[in-house]
């Protein structure tokens, strides 16, 4: 079994559009997955400390064997091997992985380490820009497009960087 699913991807350290790309060639070679479209790399404003550089941001679609728990630990496996490093809530990193989507799986069950889709994802231009980006038809858990639910977003936070 198949699981279509999006992973966000955020960098604000060392070199972040490199991590960002390289976090992208890293997923691509996650066991039982494949990467089939990736987005745009974004620039935004940081959304928790202000002192603290901007994040580039991306996402990718990918097709996965793993179940969703295997997903999320591969991710963490992949932030541990670009040397991320815990820091304050919401602050700089070098690397920062989500599940955004998970199918139209709905996780909750009480399970603080896996919330699916990601609580933030709808409320972040960063993500759902990208999103539409690489799957402009995504339906969500409700069974609602996901183009449907956004509404306009004040993007002049957002710089979409031009292609390589
Ligand atoms: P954030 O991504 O919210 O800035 P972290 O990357 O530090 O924060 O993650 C904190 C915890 O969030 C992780 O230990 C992880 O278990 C949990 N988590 C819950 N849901 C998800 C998800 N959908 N994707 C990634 N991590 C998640
Ligand atoms: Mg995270």
């Amino acid at each position: 079994m198949t699981t279509d699913a999006i992973v966000g991807i955020g960098s604000n350290l060392c070199g972040p559009i490199e991590q960002v790309q390289n976090a992208i060639a890293r997923l691509s070679r996650l066991a039982s997955t494949e990467v089939l479209a990736q987005s745009s790399l974004y620039m935004s404003s940081p959304q928790g400390p202000q002192d603290q550089q901007d994040f580039c941001n991306a996402v990718v679609l990918i097709r996965t064997q793993l179940s969703a728990v295997e997903l999320l630990f591969s991710l963490q496996a992949i932030e541990d091997e670009f040397g991320r490093v815990k820091t304050r809530h919401w602050g700089e990193r070098i690397i920062d992985l989500d599940i955004i989507f998970f199918g139209q799986d709905k996780i909750t069950q009480d399970t603080p380490h896996l919330v699916v889709p990601h609580p933030y994802a709808l409320e972040r231009d960063f993500v759902v820009i990208p999103v539409l980006e690489v799957t402009p038809n995504w339906v969500l858990p409700c069974g609602t497009h996901l183009a449907e639910t956004v509404n306009e977003f004040d993007s002049h936070n957002l710089q979409k960087l031009a292609s390589p």
